[in-house]
């Protein structure tokens, strides 16, 4: 259904209506957003959620019919919503803001105090992973500042040109968000069965941003004495996750690190193609998978769609932690158990994991195991 078409934004939807809002984005999003959409109805009718989906337009293709990638009217729009559905943008190719250009990623994140953006990593049983480790690891990144210029001032961006010839760039770390990000990791790590957190930095050379940083966390760290804390470098960072990703279990860092490593441990996990992730904060959360718009292959139909389907899953999760609803945590598990399930056989893997499997076909294995997982009755609310 299109916006134009839905009933006045969620306002008819009885209560225990989980109410997405669908944004496709560029590239490869519409592929592994409908493909995600199979399997939430899957997972919809398996556990008796009323899911309700609205779409609304971002990236080129609102470029093209209302002049901005990142229409003003969906901020106002999100309150009649549980959480969004975010397709990779292609803001690269995006023009100036001034010509309509703004990345709805970056702007929804600020716009809505996303702070935490939730990035797992994990190898699946069956799936041999490139790094040759089973590793389960949980990259906890801050969202809304460090060295993002769309995002980490008031007004204006964090990058400018004083002359033709120098290009600055503001890096902007502050306690509560360094605060507000650590207590996140602190609290993931508390409910995971190794309980250990590694802050990652750049203190020996960024000694007051990342001083800064760094002096948060370990504060948090005392509060949680259960949880076992160390530091590391981020170049070290890098050399010590090819060699061993299994050392560590839940990361906390900066906005640009988390975002760099979180793509090297979903590679090294078996494809950027797996990486799922949550931006959330206090009030919302989106969907989003960690990689962009791949326009590489966009268009052939065959994007792995693991990476936004296990985000739906985290997703779904989230909003059943607020809800205390348990059904939709159940769902929440029973998406990312699927994924695992199909993912185990090599005919069932798409071209990224080596197989033949495309975006579409994948959404059905994944559905089907759904069904299938429903079969054998467990886990069911
Ligand atoms: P990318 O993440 O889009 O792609 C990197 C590589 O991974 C490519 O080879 C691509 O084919 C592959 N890949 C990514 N997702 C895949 C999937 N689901 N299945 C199979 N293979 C997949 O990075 P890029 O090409 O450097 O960036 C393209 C555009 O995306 C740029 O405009 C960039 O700014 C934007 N971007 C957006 C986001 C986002 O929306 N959150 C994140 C990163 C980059």
């Amino acid at each position: 259904m299109t916006a134009e078409e839905a009933a006045p934004s969620g306002s008819a939807a009885p209560p225990d209506t989980v109410r997405l809002m669908v944004l496709e984005g560029d590239g490869i999003g519409p592929e592994i957003v409908a493909a995600t959409l199979r399997v939430l109805a899957a997972v919809g009718e398996r556990f008796g959620i009323d899911l309700a989906f609205e779409h609304h337009l971002i990236g080129l293709a609102a470029l093209a019919a209302h002049g901005s990638t990142f229409p003003g009217h969906i901020i106002g729009a999100v309150a009649n919503f549980d959480g969004i559905v975010l397709g990779p943008v292609d803001h690269q190719r995006y023009p100036t803001p001034e010509l309509g250009g703004l990345n709805p990623s970056g702007q929804l994140r600020k716009q809505l105090d996303l702070y935490a953006n939730i990035r797992p990593a994990r190898t699946l049983p069956g799936l041999p992973p490139p790094c040759g480790r089973s590793f389960d690891l949980l990259i906890v990144r801050e969202n809304t500042e460090g060295f993002y210029a769309d995002r980490s001032m008031f007004v204006g961006s964090g990058e400018f040109m004083p002359t033709p010839d120098v290009a600055l760039s503001l890096r902007k770390i502050t306690r509560d968000g360094s605060t507000r990000i650590a207590r996140s990791a602190f609290e993931l790590a508390g409910r995971r069965a190794r309980r250990k957190v590694t802050a990652v930095h750049k203190a020996n050379v960024l000694r007051v941003t990342d001083g800064l940083f760094l002096e948060c966390v370990r504060e948090v760290a005392e509060e949680y004495p259960e949880v076992e804390y160390e530091e590391q470098l981020v170049d070290a960072m890098t050399a010590l996750l090819v060699r061993d990703p299994s050392r560590f279990d839940v990361i906390v860092t900066t906005n640009m690190f988390g975002d760099i490593l979180s793509d090297l441990a979903s590679e090294l996990s078996g494809s950027l193609g797996l990486a799922a992730s949550l931006n959330s904060g206090r009030e919302f959360a989106i969907a989003q998978a960690q990689h962009g718009s791949a326009p590489d292959i966009a268009g052939e139909g065959v994007a792995n769609p693991a990476s936004l389907i296990g985000s739906a899953g985290m997703l779904l999760a989230w909003i059943g932690e607020r809800r205390e609803d348990q059904r939709l945590i159940d769902a929440g598990a029973a998406i990312s158990r699927a994924i695992a399930d199909v993912l185990r056989l090599p005919q069932h893997r798409t071209r990224d994991l080596g197989g033949d499997v495309g975006t579409a076909a994948f959404a059905d294995l994944v559905a089907d195991a759904l069904r299938s997982d429903a079969s054998k009755g467990e886990d069911v609310a």
